[in-house]
């Protein structure tokens, strides 16, 4: 099959569209004909290399996909050749004490699809059955690849971590990114007063804030908690004086993150 692999870190010029073994299902698993994946930027911090990580190489990344399933392994149900599918590209046990609680995310053997394992920058990927979500005819390949890691991201740091709640006003920043989108209206889905800040007014325009169901955004104005949003204030509010001003519950602070006022 045809797949693009990198053999060692770099920029783009290191990727190679080049024919690979074609994977199989194994116990437990499906095999996917993937007919639309993602790009995210855990693509491109696995290419270039992160410190104090070490990714096996040659390395066929993508964490996302969409596609029909094509074969299934032994001692998988509940899923059949030719159905349409998207997956959760997080693989967590289920079984130890962290995915009992609920934290799925720090699961002691956790995994993703194109960083622990060969990803969907191919003809074909093979992932565990139990991340593997049917998709309905109403919803296109590209519409359901472009989905999960970034939601997957965003309701750990909103609602496992973040514990948002109805009613209460959400300052996400970097709503034109993709991880802000998804956070945009994981907050709205929640009840939640929503406002967004993007480095420009393109970003802003193009992310779901500016969509007119949006109950309340906002570029530069005062916001509850004593911060301001603006371009610069926005970085501002992540200051540790700031979020102590503001009462911020579990903020994260960083390129793709929230910070909620009470
Ligand atoms: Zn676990």
């Amino acid at each position: 099959m045809k797949a693009v692999v990198f053999e060692k870190h770099g920029g783009p010029e290191v990727l190679e569209y080049e024919d690979v073994p074609e994977p199989n299902a194994g116990p437990g698993e499906v095999l996917i004909q993937v007919k639309a994946t993602s790009i995210n930027h855990i693509d491109i911090f696995l290419r270039r290399g992160m410190p104090g990580i070490k990714v096996p190489l040659p390395k066929i990344v993508g964490s996302d996909a969409a596609g029909i399933i094509r074969e299934i392994g032994p001692d998988v149900s509940g899923l059949e050749v030719g159905q349409r599918v998207t997956i959760n590209p997080g693989i967590s046990c289920g079984r130890c004490e962290f995915c009992a609680a609920g934290f799925g995310g720090q699961c002691t053997s956790y995994a993703m699809v194109g960083e622990n394992r060969d990803g969907a920058y191919a003809e074909l990927v093979a992932v565990p059955a139990h991340i593997v979500l049917p998709i309905p005819d109403s919803v296109s390949f590209e519409e359901a690849a472009a989905a999960p890691l970034v939601f997957l991201t965003a309701w750990s740091m909103m609602v496992t971590k973040g514990n948002i709640r109805p009613g209460e006003d959400v300052l996400i920043l970097g709503a034109g990114a993709g991880v802000g989108t998804a956070a945009i209206q994981i907050a709205k889905m929640t009840g939640c007063r929503v406002f967004a800040a993007a480095s420009t007014d393109e970003k802003l325009e193009s992310s779901p804030a500016s969509a007119a169901s949006m109950s309340s955004w906002i570029i530069s104005g005062p916001i509850p908690g004593s911060a301001v949003c603006d371009r610069r204030a926005a970085a501002a509010a992540c200051s540790p004086a700031a979020q102590q001003r503001a009462s911020l519950r579990r903020p994260i602070c960083g390129r793709f993150s929230f910070v909620k006022f009470r």
